[in-house]
């Protein structure tokens, strides 16, 4: 059994649509991002990648590379999932932790939860999600920024 830990944090932008866990949200602004900005792919991309000792998303998918710029991040995991089943291991569970003042998520949560137990090939069960606010502190608390954090546990094949 191996544990990572992931976290990241993407700038909101006017003109980006919202993607979360690869669905999309509706909501006024998106994240900013070489890629579709999707912080919580991208959190857990980083958690496999540091269970696995390896380093992180930035240097499989270099934001200098315009191969892929715009990509979607369920393409993203889609490699890093190569990489984990390539060692021969799988995603166990995952605990999930999104910082966010804006928009609600919670009434996503069940459609998050769906899409990702699909994309990582596990049940539902064994995905914790769940989002807080930063109380209005700092730059996250204006809504400027949505961040997260993600552990994922993985077992040997
Ligand atoms: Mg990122």
């Amino acid at each position: 059994m191996k544990i990572g830990l992931g976290f990241d944090i993407h700038k909101f932008s006017k003109k980006r649509k919202l993607y979360l866990g690869g669905i999309e949200i509706p909501y006024t602004k998106g994240l900013l991002g070489h890629s579709d900005g999707d912080v919580l792919l991208h959190a857990i991309c980083d958690g496999i990648l540091g269970a696995l000792g390896k380093p992180d998303i930035g240097c499989y998918f270099p934001d200098k590379d315009s191969r892929f710029k715009g990509i979607r991040s369920t393409e993203i995991l889609k490699e890093v999932l190569k990489i984990m089943e390539r060692e021969r291991f799988k995603i166990k569970n995952v605990d999930i932790v999104l910082l966010c003042e804006e928009p609600k998520l919670s009434p996503f949560y069940e459609n998050l939860r769906e899409n990702l137990s699909n994309l990582l090939s596990i049940e539902k069960e064994n995905i914790g999600l769940k989002a807080k606010t930063f109380e209005k502190l700092g730059e996250i608390g204006k809504g400027k920024a949505i961040a997260c954090m993600a552990i994922v546990c993985l077992d040997k094949i």
